[in-house]
């Protein structure tokens, strides 16, 4: 009974030792997988990382086995080679490339093959459908883990492309300087003007009829800007822009912005007395904005407004007429600013009138 009871004792210890040896065993296991979980995720990660980093990079990718295989490409080398990536894989790079020009593309990949960076690589090399920026590009190795060049990159000579940056901006210059809109107050500019003038001068010269010009500078606008700041200034003239150009309401007239804080109305077939009216409703609009300016002694922001009217000879420019508008403009300011002055060219002689003033006068009460 007793020897019975001893082996039943000495197999349930060895039962208990083998269950704590497998216990063991498992947590060991266990541990090892976590451990090779934690590698596998390190190495998805890096695996990540350099994908997302090929496939942003900003030259071309091809990865090539040792048959020369195109195995993988990046977003780039489709862009640079104008293919996409399922056209591309399993060719070969001489396979893309015209027949003609194969010999030369397999002396490339031998010399990118011995470890060499190759600057100067032409264009017409690639496909027809390629789209690189400029004429020439350059290509390089990439180096597998061991050293060995598992790979072509391919990019655009930057040199190229600084100097095509350079031309692009004198372009841009040029296109300023062609243009004929004014960036602050959306009106046409003053080169815009200078056309518009020759224009109008040699048509009313044909026509026998009148010009007139009305020139138009805001009184007192540096102490605005000092008192307001250069911001609020412009904000004040792109609503003087808005008034002047809502009260030159005929489809011929043009407003234009002269420079700084000076206007310019071209009114075609407008005779000396309506000239001097418009030229009144200019003054008057930019008077009505109720802009404060505290140091006008009228309170608010307004013009002073030289307009001169000529009937224009054949071989005459614009800048008679604009001389004269400006010694109008200058009497303005001299008697008292927010006021018209006006100078009638069309008349034998050159008389001054102070036609317009008065008309302003009759209008609010003469309150110069
Ligand atoms: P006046 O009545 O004699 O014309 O006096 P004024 O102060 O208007 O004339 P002045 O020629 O002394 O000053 C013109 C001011 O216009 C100075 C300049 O800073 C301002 N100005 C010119 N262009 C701009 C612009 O584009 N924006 C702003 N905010 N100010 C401008
Ligand atoms: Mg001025
Ligand atoms: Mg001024």
């Amino acid at each position: 009974m007793s020897e019975t009871v001893d082996a039943d004792g000495d197999q349930l210890r060895a039962l208990e030792e083998r269950v704590i040896e497998l216990q063991r065993a498992l947590a060991l296991s266990r541990q090892q997988l976590d451990l090779e979980r934690l590698k596998l995720r390190q190495t998805e990660a890096a695996l990540w990382q350099m994908a997302t980093l090929v496939g942003a990079a900003p030259f071309g990718v091809l990865l090539m086995d040792a048959h020369g295989v195109i195995t993988d490409v990046n977003h780039e080398a489709e862009r640079l080679l104008g293919m996409r990536r399922e056209k591309i894989l399993g060719l070969t790079l001489r396979e893309l490339v015209e027949p003609s020009r194969r010999g030369t593309v397999d002396g490339l990949l031998d010399r990118v093959r011995a470890g060499e960076m190759i600057r100067g690589v032409e264009r017409r090399l690639w496909p027809e459908q390629a789209k690189p920026l400029g004429d020439t590009g350059v290509m390089f190795p990439i180096h597998g883990p061991n050293g060995d060049v598992v790979g072509a990159a391919l990019t655009e000579d930057v040199q190229e492309i600084k100097d095509m940056r350079t031309l692009l901006a004198d372009a841009n210059v040029e296109l300023a300087q062609l243009a004929v809109v004014d960036g602050l107050t959306g009106l046409t500019n003053r080169r815009g003007y200078e056309q518009a003038i020759d224009r109008e001068v040699r048509r009313a010269a044909r026509r026998g009829e009148p010009l007139s010009v009305a020139m138009l500078d805001v009184d007192d606008f540096k102490a605005f800007n000092d008192s307001f700041g250069h911001s609020r200034g412009d904000q004040c003239l792109r609503a003087i822009a808005r008034a002047l150009d809502g009260a030159a309401r005929r489809a011929g007239d043009l407003v234009a912005r002269y420079g700084g804080e000076e206007f310019v109305a071209v009114l075609p077939g407008v005779d000396h007395r309506r000239a001097c009216i418009m030229a009144e409703r200019l003054r008057r609009a930019v008077e009505h904005l109720g802009i404060v300016n505290p140091a006008s002694q009228h309170g608010v922001v307004t013009v002073s407004v030289g307009v001169v009217t000529i009937v224009p000879r054949r071989q005459q420019g614009g800048l008679e007429l604009v001389a004269a508008a400006d010694r109008a403009l200058y009497l303005a300011k001299e008697n008292g600013r927010n006021r018209v002055e006006a100078v009638d060219l069309g008349a034998p002689g050159l008389t001054t009138e102070a036609g317009a003033g008065s008309e302003r006068a009759s209008d609010d009460g003469g309150s110069r």
